[in-house]
């Protein structure tokens, strides 16, 4: 190869934070005494994407279609079946324990729930702090100035200090999460419905303090969710995944001008217009999500979808190209 395209590879990786190839999940089911295998939940079934340093990628879709899975996965949370999880270079599933250790701070995961993901007998300062010194990420003599300043940062008065949880309000404590998990330096953070649980008065400024941070840190999401309006307002693409598998991904502008995956449009036909005189044609999918231990044969959206041909029932679509930069796994794309 020559030291130009050598250059030019090198150069990719550095701008790609997460390389996710072919990534399963399946979580083995199980029964009788000897605890038999009779078969599998697909959880995650197959999803490649890829997310460039500073970018956001949203992947949406219904609860139990894979969303948060993927996320555990790509931290090494949860265990993959196969595939490949390439962060920052490295596929995190060859780290040993101690090189796992020395990547955790670079990426980061904040939850839905800000309570239940905060320790009730911590004061804050601790649950921020613990991992800044467990990992070393300033000096000792500048541990308590650097506190301030990411609590500063997170819009959280350094005198909230010595507080516990329970005397924050909802959106306050996500913003404990958001500061625990910034305080570390990373370059990636998983968010997984990170606004869903609180009021709509408050979810906007949550959304806006993670896009401050990205923009002032160079910080790359996967940020989970099903609200498409929020989607829109903070991602650069959009993955959407049913069943485990990613049918139609694109850049965010493309996706919502444009859906072409019959999910897609149905989730999209959902989104609540401001204008009240602006008449919607929404999409009803009749039926619930199949089990992923046992999805349809063919297309899985085939049970469900309006334009379902005879032969959706019996061939896989494969990912096409549909234009630039649009990929859709749909028989008639
Ligand atoms: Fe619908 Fe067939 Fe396309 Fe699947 S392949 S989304 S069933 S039209």
């Amino acid at each position: 190869m020559s030291e130009l395209s050598q250059d030019r590879l090198d150069q990719e990786s550095r701008d790609i934070t997460l390389d996710v190839r072919d990534l399963k999940v399946h979580y083995p089911i199980t029964s009788g005494l000897t605890r038999r295998v009779t078969g599998h939940v697909r959880a995650v079934d197959g999803v490649s994407f890829s997310i460039g340093r500073g970018n956001t990628m949203a992947l949406v879709g219904e609860s139990g279609c894979g969303k948060s899975t993927t996320g555990r996965a790509v931290l090494r949370l949860t265990p993959k079946t196969s595939g490949e999880v390439i962060f920052n270079g490295t596929e995190i599933y060859s780290l040993d324990k101690r090189e796992l250790r020395r990547m955790r701070p670079k990426a980061q995961i904040i939850f839905q729930d800000p309570y239940s993901s905060l320790s009730p007998r911590l004061p804050i300062s601790e649950i921020i702090g613990e991992a800044v010194r467990e990992h070393n990420i300033v000096p000792p003599e500048e541990y308590e100035d650097y506190l301030d300043q990411v609590m500063e940062s997170c819009g959280l008065r350094s005198f909230y200090k010595r507080r516990y949880p329970h005397e924050f309000s909802g959106g306050q404590r996500q913003r404990v999460c958001i500061a625990r998990a910034v305080a570390v330096k990373p370059d990636f953070i998983v968010c997984d419905e990170p606004v869903s649980a609180l009021d709509v008065s408050i979810q906007a400024q949550i959304i806006n303090l993670l896009m401050d941070l990205r923009d002032e840190r160079r910080l790359t999401y996967l940020f989970i969710s099903h609200d498409l309006s929020v989607v829109e307002h903070i991602s650069d693409a959009v993955a959407v995944m049913y069943l485990g598998d990613i049918v139609e991904y694109a850049p965010t502008d493309a996706i919502f001008a444009r859906p072409i995956h019959p999910y897609t449009e149905a989730l999209f036909s959902a989104i609540p217009l401001p204008d009240p005189e602006v008449k919607t044609n929404r999409i009803i999918l009749t039926g619930s999500l199949p089990s992923p231990a046992n999805p349809p044969s063919g297309c899985k959206f085939h049970t469900r979808c309006p334009r379902a041909e005879k032969e959706c029932s019996e061939i896989t679509p494969k990912t096409k190209e549909a234009e630039a930069g649009h990929f859709v796994s749909c028989l008639l794309a």
